[in-house]
């Protein structure tokens, strides 16, 4: 192991997001990559926006999506608690440590009195440099007044006190330099009235207990890290290196990808089913849609990240091989669903049939569908590479199980000759007493038949398909004779002429 550690620090505050996928990806990725280690850190610090069951979803997720924290709630580590909410005290402890360094103070406004500020100020109002020493805070009041206020412990929270003409860098690892001048910065609350960090003071805390190395996020994250630079500055610690993700675009390219866009082009946002208990409407998931994970991991890579040639097909293993943050873009990347679509049938067509049976078994069982490990194999091997997604060889494919329902009449009657009824009849026969041969004994027997006789290919098949199937567009005629079996088969050739 080396030394290399990053985290995902999800907020529970929803489902997680398939953005949020991707930033856990790129975090394994890094984290397997240079031999580190994969840290889950719940940051549940906002009671007002704390949603049961996401921090259980970001788990399920993760845990089907293949990227398992090494350390993390449930996951042992020894740098816990790894959930916010279970180290309050740990915050204050800091939060006061500011204080007392004068880089922080004590501010008592009312939320009253912030809102009269804000009218008072106007659109750019600031809590910051220039208006602290009107407000009502331990900088403004005297010692006297303001520790009884304090001592009252009524709408007490603690501010960071952003030096006014500081310079602040950040460096990051995808977009280059990053300067912002203290003057621009707010006096960010660091511990709020119920004794809770903000985001700011517990990210960069536990950052720092954590022994975080890198921070790999999401862009939005990037206005406040000139907050983090800071406070490391001001607790005299090293800050990690901060790599901020670009954007992942709606499939127009216009605008953030966001949850309300599942419903409105139609596919997943998320990574497995949400149910809606956060009073939200449900949404689907792309493991409830048939993706295997691998492709959806490998479609995510590539949503702002390349491995600099052409090639597309990264299997997780070569991903992390390839990994490296200098190859990660900063414009926004277009989230395309067909792209989705097109890797996963890359990865059924490249998955074993035995190992496709052994998934579509239990989706077998809750459609109703009749059929053992080998059957399913079968039927994996005549249709992954006519679907997108696992279900679909069941669902298509239902005719590999089920009776055809839904048959080309238009087709059979342009097709179907009457004269040659009874040579149809005839191989129906033949068909019955092959019983369980294979295809290419269905095959010799139909061809070797049709030359015997006389008759055009063309004038057979297509009513054969249809009897089998119902459709045109059906997987390998004799592997479908094949897996049918002579008598289903021979009967369904039988239904349909009659
Ligand atoms: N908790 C933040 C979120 O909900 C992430 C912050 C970070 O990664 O530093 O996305």
């Amino acid at each position: 192991m080396s030394n290399i550690r990053v985290r995902f620090a999800p907020s529970p505050t929803g489902p997680l997001h398939i953005g949020g996928v991707r930033t856990a990806l790129y975090n394994f990725l890094f984290a397997r990559k240079h031999k580190g280690t994969f840290i889950l850190r719940i940051e549940d610090t906002d009671q007002q926006r704390y949603v049961p069951g996401a921090e259980q979803y970001i788990i399920d997720s993760l845990q089907w999506a293949g990227l398992v924290p090494d350390e993390g709630p449930g996951f042992g580590g020894n740098f816990g608690p790894y959930r916010q909410s279970e180290r309050k005290e740990i915050y204050k402890q800091y939060a006061h440590q500011l204080v007392a360094l004068g880089h922080a103070y004590f501010a008592f406004d009312t939320p009253e009195e912030l809102d009269a500020a804000r009218e008072a100020g106007g659109e750019g109002f600031k809590y910051n440099y220039e208006s602290r020493g009107q407000l009502k805070n331990s900088l403004s009041l005297p010692e006297a007044e303001w520790k009884a206020l304090l001592e009252k412990n009524e709408n007490v929270v603690i501010r960071l006190k952003v030096p006014e003409n500081k310079s602040i860098h950040i460096t990051d690892e995808i977009r280059g330099d990053v300067s912002f001048s203290g003057s621009e910065l707010d006096d960010k609350v660091i511990l709020k009235t119920d004794g809770m960090p903000t985001y700011h003071l517990a990210n960069i805390v536990d950052d720092h207990l954590m022994e975080i190395t890198h921070v790999i996020r999401g862009e939005e994250w990037l206005p406040s890290t000139a907050h983090h630079v800071l406070m490391y500055e001001f607790f005299g610690w090293q800050a990690p290196s901060f790599s901020h993700l670009p954007l992942i675009l709606k499939p127009t390219g216009q605008g953030k990808l966001s949850k309300r866009d599942g419903a409105k082009f139609g596919f997943p946002v998320f990574p497995i089913n949400w149910d809606g208990s956060d009073g939200d409407e449900p949404y689907p998931g792309f493991r409830e849609e048939g993706f295997l994970p691998d492709a959806l991991l490998n479609f995510l890579a590539f949503l702002g990240w390349n491995p600099g040639n052409d090639e597309e097909i990264l299997h997780k293993t070569q991903l992390i091989d390839l990994f490296s943050l200098d190859r990660i873009v900063k414009s926004g990347a277009r989230f395309d669903y067909d792209k989705a679509k097109w890797y996963n049938q890359q990865y059924l067509m490249a998955m074993p049939n035995e190992d496709i049976a052994q998934l579509l078994a239990p989706l077998a069982m809750e459609m109703n569908i009749d059929a053992n490990i080998d059957k399913l194999a079968h039927a994996a091997s005549m249709m992954k590479e006519r679907v997108y997604f696992l279900q679909d060889i069941l669902r298509t494919g239902y005719y590999l199980f089920n009776e055809p329902h839904d048959i080309d009449y238009e087709t059979f009657n342009k097709k179907f000759k009457p004269e040659l009824k009874s040579h149809f009849l005839s191989i129906a026969d033949l068909v019955a007493k092959a019983g369980n041969a294979d295809r290419n004994h269905f095959e010799s027997l139909v061809k070797g038949y049709a030359a015997e006789h006389g008759l055009k290919i063309g004038d057979l098949f297509p009513i054969f398909r249809l009897s089998l199937t119902g459709t045109m567009q059906g997987p390998d005629l004799f592997d479908t004779f094949a897996i049918l079996g002579g008598a289903t088969s021979s009967l369904r050739i039988q239904n349909l002429l009659n």
